[in-house]
């Protein structure tokens, strides 16, 4: 059984497959993957590392379909990513993009963008989870955000993404970099925080950093669109 109510229900756990990925930017002739494979299963907390530009975000950007592969296959528990809807893609994966998009908006209204039915409750314990009850403060999750209000710091934002993707709660968690930018100790409360609340999910974060790595099973270097590297923390 690949998924418990057949193939376009979601997944309570997400084992993927990669299969000699490759892929091209529609206007580039230099490919950004090149036949990467890779294995991993249900539960794997894995960091992808690798200078910048080598495809890192491109690799994650292919597991959510943004564009599809150009040979090679992506595999969400045995089947190809192309077979499976929308809904259950977007069921199967969180993601905290590299670049977090604040909306001039309500607090409550930036939090429900992934998963709207969430309640006021839910809402409150989960910025409280991310360190972010602050905001509540002055005027609950009606505080308005961005153009005309507050604005969040760098910090802030990584924790209201993180936010965002611990309500959509799904078994596959992608993060882009949710630690640039911010100092030594906050990049620690946020990855013991993910440690905590990720130990059943299947994880891939791409990260800069070598702070950390001991709490992945294993570590991916990628260079020039290739992986060139792997094993754990002992190991590399
Ligand atoms: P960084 O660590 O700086 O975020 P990265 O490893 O995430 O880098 P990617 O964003 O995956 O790198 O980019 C891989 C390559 O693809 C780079 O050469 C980049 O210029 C190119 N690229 C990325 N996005 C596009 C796009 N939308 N169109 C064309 N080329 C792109
Ligand atoms: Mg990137």
């Amino acid at each position: 059984v690949i998924f418990p109510d057949g193939a376009q229900s979601v997944p309570e756990q997400v084992a993927l497959t990669l299969d000699g990925v490759s892929f091209s930017y529609p206007n580039q002739t230099q490919p950004a993957l090149r036949g990467v494979t890779l294995d991993i299963e249900a539960g794997e907390h894995l960091a992808l590392l690798g200078r910048t530009g080598c495809g890192k975000s491109t690799l994650l950007q292919l597991l959510t379909r943004a564009w599809d592969v150009s040979s090679g296959a992506i595999k969400l528990n045995g089947e190809r990513i192309e077979t499976l809807s929308e809904a259950t893609l977007r069921a199967a994966i969180s993601v905290v993009p590299q670049r977090v998009h604040l909306f001039s908006a309500t607090l409550r209204e930036n939090l429900l963008l992934a998963s709207p039915a969430a309640s006021d409750e839910a809402l409150r314990a989960v910025l409280k989870r991310v360190g972010l009850e602050k905001l509540l403060e002055e005027n609950g999750l009606n505080a308005w955000l961005g153009e005309g209000g507050r604005q969040l710091s760098g910090g802030e934002l990584r924790r209201l993404a993180i936010a965002r993707a611990l309500l959509h709660d799904a078994p596959l968690l992608l993060l882009d970099e949710p630690t640039e930018g911010l100092d030594a100790e906050t990049e620690s409360q946020i990855l013991d925080l993910l440690a905590d609340v990720l130990k059943a999910k299947t994880v891939l974060m791409v990260t800069h950093r070598l702070r950390g790595l001991a709490r992945f099973n294993r570590i991916i270097v990628m260079d020039n669109g290739e992986i060139i590297e792997q094993g754990n923390h002992a190991e590399l």
